[in-house]
């Protein structure tokens, strides 16, 4: 029985010298230490000794185990710090390595030439206000002087929500809510940004959805040289000192008089060349004298006072501005369109 152990031992450590792996490590330690090994089986017939051989046995039995434990230990540890060193090598930081650096946003260029406009107004005296992009009927027409069935309202095809619900067609409603927000109240001086949605079959210079900023001044002896003034003042801010501005006769149900406002070309001082078709000047803005129904409506006495409003579609002037040629480009979110103005 001694011989055996002493062989079983042997062949133990044989083995383990072939031991590749912890896995092949693990099924050695079950092989000739498990409950069902060899050494287990010899430990049980211990009872058949007798009572000399016994103690002498199982010392020799137990040092074949103690060393084939220790012998497996000893793999296991060294099978353990080629484990760490490997993934000490595979985790390694290299701190010299450049960053990675995040994906940084820009401002878009509507929003930019938005700020840009809102800030000439803002030193003039001017608050800006803002309204919802769903719309009551009364807000977007009504109280604008467009009764049902106005033959001006087939000017602003509508998206209707339901028959009292649109998008709103244009930033007009924002000028009666903040009338009637007055209630009667003076100076009122606002302008108001936002999003505006039109029936519209999208090309180059037509969009379903645009921008617009429009202003609205009322108080006592407004003028229309008021309104010219105050158009003037931003044209040269906005496109250079020598900007001229001319105003042509027009109709808008909502001001009366209406004038179209054109600037002139700041691509060719006004010689005439491609942006402005050869003419020298540009159609940028919409504005007249507010009507006087207008401001009966929400609350404000036309024989007391008077006021001026216009409108301008951002879209056109950042396309004038940057020398965009497809009003697509602001919506698609072309990166490489974008990228563009990240930076200026
Ligand atoms: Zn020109």
């Amino acid at each position: 029985m001694r011989e055996k152990l002493l062989s079983l031992k042997n062949e133990a450590l044989q083995e383990l010298e072939q031991v590749q792996s912890a896995a092949e490590l693990n099924e050695l330690r079950v092989k000739y230490l498990g409950k069902k090994g060899p050494l287990t089986e010899i430990m049980r017939g211990m009872g058949a000794l007798s009572a000399e051989e016994r103690p002498v046995i199982g010392q020799v039995a137990n040092e074949v185990r103690g060393a084939i434990e220790a012998a497996v230990q000893e793999r296991q540890n060294a099978f353990d710090r080629a484990e760490t060193e490997r993934r000490l090598k595979s985790e390694q930081v290299d701190v010299t390595l450049p960053g990675r650096a995040p994906q940084q946003g820009g401002m878009h260029p509507l929003t930019r030439v938005v700020r840009e406009i809102e800030d000439i107004f803002l030193g003039m005296g001017y608050k800006v206000a803002e309204g919802p992009e769903m719309e009551q009927d009364y807000y977007n027409f009504e109280a604008l002087n467009l009764p049902k069935n106005h033959p001006a309202r087939d000017m602003q095809d509508s998206f209707y929500v339901t028959e009292d619900i649109l998008m709103r067609t244009h930033t007009s409603p924002v000028q009666v809510r903040t009338m009637e927000a007055m209630k009667g109240q003076l100076p009122v001086k606002i302008i108001c940004p936002g999003r505006v949605y039109r029936r519209d079959n999208d090309d180059a210079t037509h969009s379903h959805v645009f921008t617009q900023i429009e202003g609205l001044v009322i108080d006592r002896h407004i003028r229309f040289s008021d309104l010219k003034g105050t158009l003037l003042q931003f044209a040269r801010e906005m496109f250079g000192p020598s900007t001229k501005i001319r105003t042509r006769p027009s109709f808008f149900p909502f001001t009366e008089p209406s004038a179209e406002v054109d600037v002139s070309c700041a691509n060719c001082g006004g010689e005439g060349c491609r942006v402005c078709k050869h003419t020298g000047w540009l159609e940028i803005l919409g504005s007249g004298m507010v009507h006087p129904r207008v401001l009966q409506m929400s609350g404000y006495d036309p024989n007391e006072v008077s006021g001026f409003a216009f409108g301008m579609g951002v879209e056109r002037i950042a396309m004038l501005k940057y020398g965009i040629d497809d009003i697509r480009h602001f919506y698609v979110n072309d990166l490489r369109f974008l990228r563009q103005f990240a930076k200026h």
